[in-house]
Parts: structure tokens; C-alpha cells; sequence
């Protein structure tokens, strides 16, 4: 990640001033802030965006954010860097958010500088190894997340990206498009599987996975998808 990577950030926190503080700062070094003052909220808009690094606040109207990190490595199976921002500092407090497998950890108050320097060092340390995946004539680059067709790049968006690199990666299975949907997208009650059909479509199109390429997306009717190769001998 370079240094002047934009990162995603969502912020859990009950208090506006403190919200807005944090959300400003996040906002001018140039990243994304995203803020939410309850769980309920939180968890509601949880998955519809990717995100790099979640701060949380302990005590919240409606809970702590120690259950919304059980619930989020539990639960939700997330493994985005969480750092706690909050006005607890006794040693057991910290401990417990630690082994509850937060990343990080701040006292109130905090210093912009310092929130900046540790959001980005949680989510560079986040940033998994790029690496280079063939699958003649195309590669996918993890690390600028591009697929590359005979050398030249296709523009597609996050989620077609995504979704050809499942598909890719699952090549000869069949699919449902309720599996497809969990893994590109996480669950989220108002997707539908038709996002899936959309979003195939399109990289039928942008790929060219019909039948006259070495690569074809078959429908399984009222099921899903399968990506085949074709070789020719
Ligand atoms: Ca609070």
C-alpha cells in the first residue's frame, strides 16, 4: 500500500463531537469516513461497502463496541483491523479488547496525528501480499485488483472484479448465486440474486466468457453459474 493509498474507514462512536473530530480528520488527510452512533446502525449498513480499518467506541447506547468485535470476528466472520478509541484505559480493559482480537487500542483524548499514523499502519498491515494469477489469456493482479486480457487491462468495477476472481478461483464448479452472493458481496438483506445475474452478464461481455473464447460462464438454470475452460487439442 503506498503512502498515498485512500483508505475506507468506519467509525462507531456515540458522542457527535468526538464523531465529528474523528470523521473530519479522517475526511481532510484525504481517506473515506463513514460514521455511525449505534450498533443497530452499524450493523445494519455492515457489508455494503468494503472497508480497511473500523474504529470503535467502547460504551454505545445500545451495547459495547466489545460485543460488536466478538460479533464482527464471530459472527459476521471479519477480519478487518479494529482499533478501540474510547475513555477506558485501565490495563484489564485493554487486555480484554486485545485478546477479543481488536488491533489496536487509544485513550481518549486522542491526538489527530496519531489516529491518522495507526489507522494506516492497521491497514497496511491488513493488506494481504499481492500476487499474480493466470488463467490463460487473462491475469488478475490482487495487488492493484485488475484483470489483464492478452496484456491489456479491463475495466471492470469492484465487485465485477471480485466476482470474476471467485469464479476464476472456483473454475468447474457449479455456483448458486446464494453462494455468490455471500462471498462477493456478504449477506445483506437488500441485495437479491438478480445482482448476481447483472453483474454476470456484464462480465460475459467484458471478458468474453461465450462460447467461441477458451473460457465460457454457463447458467445453471434456477441455480447459478459455472465458468468452464475450454482447451482445444
Ligand atoms: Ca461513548
Amino acid at each position: 500500500m503506498g503512502d498515498g493509498q485512500m483508505l475506507r474507514v468506519v467509525v462507531l462512536e456515540d458522542e457527535s463531537d468526538q464523531a465529528e473530530r474523528m470523521s473530519s480528520w479522517i475526511v481532510n488527510a484525504g481517506h473515506h469516513c463513514e460514521v455511525f452512533a449505534t450498533i443497530g446502525a452499524f450493523k445494519d449498513a455492515f457489508r455494503k461497502a468494503p472497508v480497511d480499518v473500523i474504529a470503535l467506541d467502547w460504551g454505545l447506547q445500545d451495547g459495547t463496541g466489545l460485543e460488536v468485535l466478538k460479533w464482527l470476528r464471530r459472527d459476521a466472520s471479519c477480519d478487518v483491523p479494529v482499533i478501540f478509541v474510547t475513555a477506558r484505559e485501565a490495563e484489564e480493559d485493554i487486555v480484554t479488547a486485545l485478546e477479543a482480537g481488536a488491533d489496536d487500542y487509544l485513550v481518549k483524548p486522542v491526538r489527530e496525528k496519531e489516529v491518522l499514523a495507526r489507522l494506516k499502519a492497521l491497514a497496511r498491515r491488513a493488506q494481504p501480499e499481492s500476487e499474480l494469477l493466470e488463467f490463460e489469456p487473462y491475469i488478475f493482479d490482487t495487488g492493484n485488483r485488475q484483470v489483464r486480457y492478452q496484456g491489456q487491462p479491463v475495466r471492470l468495477t469492484e465487485k465485477e472484479y471480485e466476482l470474476a476472481l471467485f469464479m476464476f478461483r472456483n473454475r468447474g464448479r457449479v455456483l448458486s448465486r446464494q453462494q455468490l452472493l455471500s462471498n462477493v458481496w456478504g449477506t445483506s438483506a437488500e441485495l437479491n440474486t438478480r445482482t448476481v445475474d447483472t453483474h454476470a452478464s456484464r462480465l460475459r461481455k467484458k471478458l468474453q466468457l461465450s462460447s467461441s473464447g477458451r473460457w465460457k460462464l454457463t447458467s445453471i438454470y434456477q441455480h447459478g453459474y459455472r465458468l468452464d475452460e475450454y482447451v482445444s487439442h
